[in-house]
């Protein structure tokens, strides 16, 4: 399997309960390497522009809130197949309908409220890493 590069954000309800190192070390466990990290505070622009696929849904209104409610950390994970073992170990968006041992299952508080983010394709990895990084900060 090829070595792949996929996005990753600690949310703000990780943040907030010290959740981040937790996090990390399963992150790690699973095989992937932290190859970019920052602690930012994320403004509504952002917010809005990252998540603007869901701008129909009932909830983009509270997830914008939820985003920028508190600092983020914002990744970029590599490893063989990092896009959808990433998204294996973060579990299922609903909490309740992850997987044992999975981040969201442990960790997330409530489908909103979920921990972390993760790309969902090669494609949107490639443009949400662009986000919030440019390439001298990513070490491989
Ligand atoms: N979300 C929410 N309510 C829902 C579905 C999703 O608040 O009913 C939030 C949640 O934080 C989720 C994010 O919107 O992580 C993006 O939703 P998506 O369906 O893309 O889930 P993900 O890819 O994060 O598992």
């Amino acid at each position: 399997m090829a070595v792949e590069r996929t996005f990753s954000i600690l949310k703000p309800d990780a943040t907030e309960r010290n959740l981040t190192g937790a996090i990390n070390a399963m992150i790690e466990k699973a095989g992937l390497r932290i190859v970019a990290q920052k602690r930012v505070r994320i403004t509504k622009d952002q917010a809005e522009q990252f998540y603007s696929v869901h701008k129909a849904r009932p909830f983009f209104g509270e997830l914008v809130d939820f985003m920028i409610s508190a600092p983020v950390v914002v990744q970029v994970l590599e490893g063989e197949g990092a896009i959808a073992k990433y998204r294996d170990v973060m579990g299922a968006t609903d909490p309740s309908k992850a997987a044992d041992g999975t981040i969201r299952k442990t960790h997330a508080k409530s489908i909103g409220e979920n921990s972390v983010h993760g790309s969902d394709s090669a494609e949107n990895a490639a443009i949400e890493i662009a986000q919030f990084f440019s390439g001298n900060e990513i070490v491989g």
